[in-house]
């Protein structure tokens, strides 16, 4: 793995690069609850503090507020938010698998003066969930991440092209400074390439990495 020397940020996708990806929870293309585990988990909740229907009802608020986050739905069903949190942390604990060899290469980028960014189809407080159980922010994003670019950030998810152009508009980094590690040939590689991103590097679970070639686009 070579880093090109224009590289002044790497960004790193959460689901199957810093987490195992056995639990799907993008925010757009599972438009049902049982495609994405926290809004089951929040459906039942919401059940227990008297909602009937409540699976229905949060199905309902996803549709019209395309760029939810889980913090949101908290609010509007006026779930308790220190135990709902408390429980989904819980539940991360229990359940995901943290992939330490890619974390660790999180550690060792930053102490070469890297700076890290996040880019996931998970909404905002998804990546928080996730990245606290890896160890490097709390759910308050304080730690060794210099920008989270979620979902309801980018408005889209990362096959949308679109979705890379609002990311690099708010980046401090052009495009051509940044180089992305994920596990998905196309919304890790050929998507960001296309979008002006200098490099792409394949990841697995042991942490090899394989540069993607540069797509052109005409
Ligand atoms: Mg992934």
């Amino acid at each position: 793995m070579e880093i090109d020397p224009k590289v002044k940020a790497v960004c790193f996708d959460i689901d199957g690069t810093l987490v195992d990806d056995r639990y799907p929870s993008a925010q757009i293309h599972e438009r049902f609850l049982g495609g994405n585990y926290i809004l089951h988990l929040l459906g039942d909740m919401i059940q227990t503090s008297g909602h009937q229907d409540a699976h229905n009802a949060l199905l309902a608020y996803t549709e019209v507020n395309v760029y939810w986050d889980y913090s949101d739905i908290i609010d509007h069903f006026n779930l308790d938010s220190f135990l709902v949190t408390e429980w989904i942390r819980l539940w991360h604990k229990n359940h995901l698998v943290a992939l330490w060899r890619n974390v660790q290469l999180i550690h060792k980028l930053r102490n070469k003066g890297y700076k890290i960014y996040i880019i996931s189809n998970n909404p905002h407080t998804g990546c928080l969930f996730k990245l606290e159980h890896t160890g490097l922010v709390d759910l308050d994003g304080n730690g060794v991440i210099d920008e989270i670019f979620g979902s309801n950030r980018g408005l889209g998810q990362k096959w949308d092209i679109g979705f890379w152009k609002r990311v690099i508009e708010q980046s401090p980094y052009p495009a051509e400074a940044m180089a992305m590690i994920g596990d998905n040939p196309v919304e890790d590689a050929e998507v960001p390439l296309a979008a002006g991103f200098c490099q792409s590097f394949l990841v697995d679970s042991e942490g090899k990495l394989q540069e993607a070639p540069q797509i052109n686009v005409v």
